[in-house]
């Protein structure tokens, strides 16, 4: 078999030399996600999230660390003998061969370096335009076929062309953007600190302060690579350390007015839903140590609602579909919860001030730009049944478009925007009045 000579194979290519030379996580997180390297996207973009978060890769494949069924096991173990494999060719060898023995391992077959490609002609030759493409027949998007999540389910609610694009193509993202590594490398810190301190107390606060420190420089050099240069880096961990005082402040506030235990962090949240199987992670779970209930907490270091009535808005209108998720699925695990709570971790120049939402039996008002609120079970019950409608949808294979959105702020950091050519027109940018 010979390898067409495709731009994404050359880039599959590229990134398994990377590996080979360098043994960064960041190559292997590139190669895990390729359609050449055997395994299916959602799974390779799990285990590539689990790595850009410092955690290795290999490791957790050959350890079986999560569970996976036998068929992608078997993938993933194939991916990781090859990626050792790659890793043991000799250092001598030159970027050519290393191609070669890359194209081998992985059965890709022989590389087509010396075909010509199949558009364009070499510089020295007349350049002859090749004849249009008859355009493909129109045929159904194929029926989603795996889990589904309140993520993925977001995308569509905010816009169906790129969930198309994310979901059914599998189309390659751009490398995570320094607010995703950010983020994550947050979220890595937080949920170290609270393995060593799921009780604060305010007798602690300088060991936590102490320890959160440590926690978020271990956090952020592991995702080091994440970072375009040395200054944003040393930016980015100054902003951190800000923001993880500030959330210290909080919590000795809430030890002394509402104290709580922490009872998971990370937690695996699954859940069946009319026979189609959802699954998330859950930032943390805790209880709390008056009222014994559970309350489900979302860290948020990008964009969130700025009050209670703006987010239950948004899960009233099908936008926002996470926190109805994670208490539906811990509810089937038998938790009594309580409050939905999102810790916003954006700006480190601001107290850290969550959006706290009591979970009542009957969905009301809420007080404008209060912090505080309520979400009633009828409205997540709601939410419930669009989740449920949207994933018979999407597993339908009936589907022919997916409509881009109409709303133009959605494109402004999208990965696809280059390739969706019905986008809505940007709205004109305004640098003063
Ligand atoms: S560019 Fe805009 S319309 Fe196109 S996929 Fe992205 S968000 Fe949707």
């Amino acid at each position: 078999m010979v390898v067409p000579n495709c731009a994404q194979l050359g880039v599959f290519l590229d990134d398994a030399v990377a590996w080979q030379r360098d043994g960064t996580s960041a190559s292997l997180v590139r190669l895990i996600t390729a359609p050449w390297s055997g395994v299916e996207h959602d799974v390779g973009a799990a285990y590539a999230a689990l790595g850009r978060r410092g955690v290795s890769i290999l490791e957790t494949i050959e350890r079986g660390r999560l569970s996976a069924p036998p068929d992608q096991r078997e993938q993933l173990l194939r991916f990781a003998r090859n990626a050792r494999r790659v890793r043991e060719l000799s250092t001598e060898r030159d970027d050519a061969a290393v191609r070669a023995a890359v194209a081998d391992i992985f059965g890709l077959g022989t590389v087509a370096a010396e075909e010509p490609p199949p558009y364009g002609v070499p510089a020295d030759e007349e350049f002859v335009l090749a004849d249009p493409r008859e355009p493909e027949p129109s045929a159904p998007i194929p029926p989603w076929r795996h889990h589904f999540s309140a993520s993925s389910l977001n995308t569509y609610a905010e816009c169906a062309r790129k969930w198309f694009y994310k979901y059914a193509c599998g189309a390659i993202e751009d490398p995570a953007s320094s607010a995703g590594v950010y983020g994550k490398a947050l979220h890595v810190a937080l949920e170290d600190f609270h393995g060593e301190f799921p009780r604060p107390r305010r007798g602690d606060e300088a060991a936590m302060r102490r320890r959160i420190r440590e926690c978020v420089n271990w956090a952020f050099n592991a995702s080091r690579d994440g970072f375009a240069t040395a200054v944003e880096f040393a930016l980015q961990v100054r902003r951190a350390q800000r923001t993880a005082q500030r959330y210290v402040d909080w919590l000795i506030v809430q030890a002394k007015e509402a104290p709580f235990v922490v009872l998971g962090r990370e937690v695996a949240a699954s859940l069946e839903m009319d026979g189609r199987p959802f699954v998330g992670y859950i930032d943390r779970l805790d209880r709390d140590e008056i009222s014994g209930g559970v309350r489900v907490v979302d860290y948020k270091t990008g964009h969130i609602a700025m009050s209670a009535s703006e987010y239950c808005e948004k899960v009233r209108r099908f936008r926002d579909f996470q926190l109805p998720f994670y208490y539906w699925a811990r509810t089937a695990e038998g938790d009594r919860v309580t409050k939905l709570v999102l810790i916003p971790l954006k700006d480190a120049l601001l107290d850290v001030r969550p959006i706290v939402l009591d979970v009542v039996p009957r969905g009301g008002p809420n007080t404008r730009d209060e912090a505080c609120g309520t979400i009633g079970t009828d409205e997540l019950e709601r939410s419930r049944t669009r989740m449920m409608e949207l994933s018979d949808k999407l597993a339908s294979g009936t589907m022919h478009h997916c409509e881009p959105t109409k709303e133009s702020e959605a494109c402004t950091y999208c990965a696809y925007a280059l390739a969706c050519v019905q986008r809505p027109a940007q709205k004109a940018r305004r640098f003063g009045s």
